[in-house]
């Protein structure tokens, strides 16, 4: 039985070719649309593209156009992402992933990426993994709050407020990103409103406890999706997804039908169930998490969430078994593997060396970490001290020879840049 919600099935669907909107690859479209600016979620509000929300894209519009021109991956073309492309080769070992795709490209140059959802489109397990975790929702355990409650009826009881329809704050090329999902073309940013926890301190308190935001289907997001494609991404980038991991993988697999072929990106808080990334598995091909917490107890107290250092960490164990480290193109786009962040709260509430060493001794020495320094009190944090004050450049400075003393050498450069400057 299906019981996925209206959604956009291309009449190609089932003919196992892939197919993508052709990307203009001239210079000036290569060129950055806008300076680089700090990284905003969580710690800010979205880029003044994303905050002027989006327009609803034509889901007619992005079918016919996506279906238009044959994907170069398969064809070698090559077209912007799907460009051949090569293994980092500071790295020793690949992604530990059953689902990983490295294949020679047509041209018999390099090696040739293959998102890993295209190889389960083909299969039909995506297919099934969509209609799967769409039965989830009926006795909710999408996200480690386990609220077991019937979201396909109501929303009512829900902590993330979201039944069967997923809310977006705003989707665009976003350049606030780290640098190995931004590159120079941008990171196809959706954001979803709603959230699984309530830190105190959200800077996006406004989307992410207020559900700013549209309510959209399923094919709607895939119409996003294939228009970031369209647009020169690097890749698709859902941030604040625990939630939406149903709506998601029933809009990826309408989008993957119709053509597209960029990795994607897992934008978590970090309160991820096991039973969703199950549903993950073989679908994501960057998961960047954030580890917000060393202590459970400053979690609960900060952001209102039981055994978040628990549920973290066994949530990265699981992505880095999945997509391993980070691998990069060579123009040093990120391809696969996990990315981890780290924000550096004041008085050490974050509990710094717990996470790094955690990341150092049972992930990887070779895990890309980006140490976050522009904490700035907002939302609630004036009646959290000391959360009302910004973090002291001493504290940060504490941070980064932690990294280094756990031999944490994969630093995200924006955090580096701005530390060697303070
Ligand atoms: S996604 Fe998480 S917060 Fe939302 S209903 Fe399911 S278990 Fe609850």
């Amino acid at each position: 039985m299906n019981i996925l919600p209206k959604i956009f099935i291309p009449e190609h669907a089932d003919d196992g070719v892939v197919r993508e909107e052709h990307v203009d690859r001239d210079e000036a479209h290569d060129e950055p649309r806008r300076p680089d600016e700090d990284h905003q979620r969580h710690q800010g509000q979205p880029d003044a593209h994303a905050q002027g929300g989006f327009e609803k894209p034509d889901a007619e519009r992005a079918h016919r156009d996506g279906g238009d021109v044959e994907c170069g991956q398969f064809h070698g073309i090559f077209p912007d992402d799907c460009e051949e492309r090569s293994i980092n080769p500071t790295l020793k070992k690949r992604p530990n992933s059953q689902h990983s795709t490295y294949r020679r490209g047509e041209r018999g140059m390099g090696i040739a990426f293959e998102p890993a959802y295209i190889r389960l489109m083909r299969s039909g397990e995506l297919a099934e993994r969509a209609e799967l975790a769409w039965r989830h929702m009926a006795e909710c355990d999408l996200c480690a709050r386990y609220c077991r409650l019937n979201r396909l009826e109501t929303a009512k009881g829900a902590v993330c407020r979201t039944g069967e329809r997923a809310l977006v704050s705003s989707c665009g090329a976003h350049f606030g990103e780290e640098a190995p999902l931004t590159g120079r073309r941008g990171s196809g940013t959706i954001f979803f409103s709603w959230c699984n926890l309530r830190c105190v301190f959200c800077q996006n308190w406004e989307i992410s406890q207020k559900g700013a935001g549209q309510a959209v289907e399923p094919d709607e997001i895939a119409a996003m999706m294939l228009n970031l494609q369209r647009e020169g991404c690097h890749n698709i980038n859902f941030v604040t997804p625990s939630h939406v991991v149903a709506q998601i993988l029933a809009a990826v697999l309408i989008a993957a039908r119709a053509g597209l072929c960029l990795p994607l990106v897992y934008n978590t808080g970090g309160y991820d169930s096991p039973e969703a990334l199950a549903l993950l598995d073989g679908v994501i091909d960057i998961y960047m998490p954030d580890m917000k917490y060393g202590d459970s107890e400053k979690a609960r107290k900060y952001s209102k969430v039981r055994d978040y250092a628990g549920v973290s960490r066994a949530a990265v164990r699981e992505m880095h078994r999945q997509v391993g480290d980070l691998t990069l193109s060579k123009n040093g786009v990120a391809q696969r593997g996990l990315l981890v962040r780290h924000l550096v709260l004041p008085g050490d509430i974050s509990g710094t060396e717990a996470v790094l060493a955690f990341i150092a001794n049972e992930i990887s020495p070779d895990t890309w970490l980006n140490l976050m320094d522009q904490y700035r009190p907002c939302h609630r944090a004036a009646e959290y001290p000391p959360l009302d004050r910004p973090l002291a450049s001493r504290e940060f400075e504490e941070a980064m020879k932690l990294a280094e003393r756990y031999g944490l050498g994969r630093l995200d450069r924006k955090g580096v840049m701005r530390w060697s400057i303070l």
